[in-house]
């Protein structure tokens, strides 16, 4: 896992110059704004291997949920529960977007591990972790 330690300039104006934003970044991700246009970017980014392979959401996801599981009181947690408990009430993602959408053809970006559309819709679906593209190859088999 590693990042580009190269300094990326602006990606609006190409400025090289940018002033350091330290509250909006995190570990080793430097958040900072171009000193001419006001760019606000990620001046250092992962290569694409990386974002498919070390970053991806398969990898990450409950590290994160975790970190910010453990940051949240009481009461964000018992809200989330009866979000939980609302969705799961309502008709499913399916009959939702086969009443709005109709029969065909549907993307879903960042599918994950699964298929979760069935006739009369035509799934396709991109992920880019290679872990969980490879797992939903095989099921859809
Ligand atoms: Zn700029």
């Amino acid at each position: 896992m590693s990042i580009n330690s190269v300094q990326r300039p602006c990606p609006i104006c190409k400025n090289k110059v940018s002033k350091a934003l330290p509250l909006y970044s995190f570990e080793k991700w430097n958040v900072v704004q171009c000193t001419k246009c006001s760019m606000v970017y990620l001046q250092n980014t992962a290569t694409y291997i990386d974002l498919e392979i070390d970053y991806s959401w398969d990898k990450t996801y409950f590290k994160e949920a975790n970190l910010r599981e453990k940051k949240r009181g009481i009461l964000k947690r018992i809200a989330k529960a009866v979000r939980i408990i609302n969705y799961r009430l309502k008709q499913s993602d399916h009959d939702r977007y086969l009443k709005i959408l109709g029969p065909g053809k549907i993307l879903d970006i960042g599918c994950g591990d699964v298929v979760r559309w069935k006739s009369p819709f035509i799934p396709f679906g991109i992920e880019i972790s290679k872990n969980l593209s490879k797992y939903s190859c095989k099921k859809k088999e």
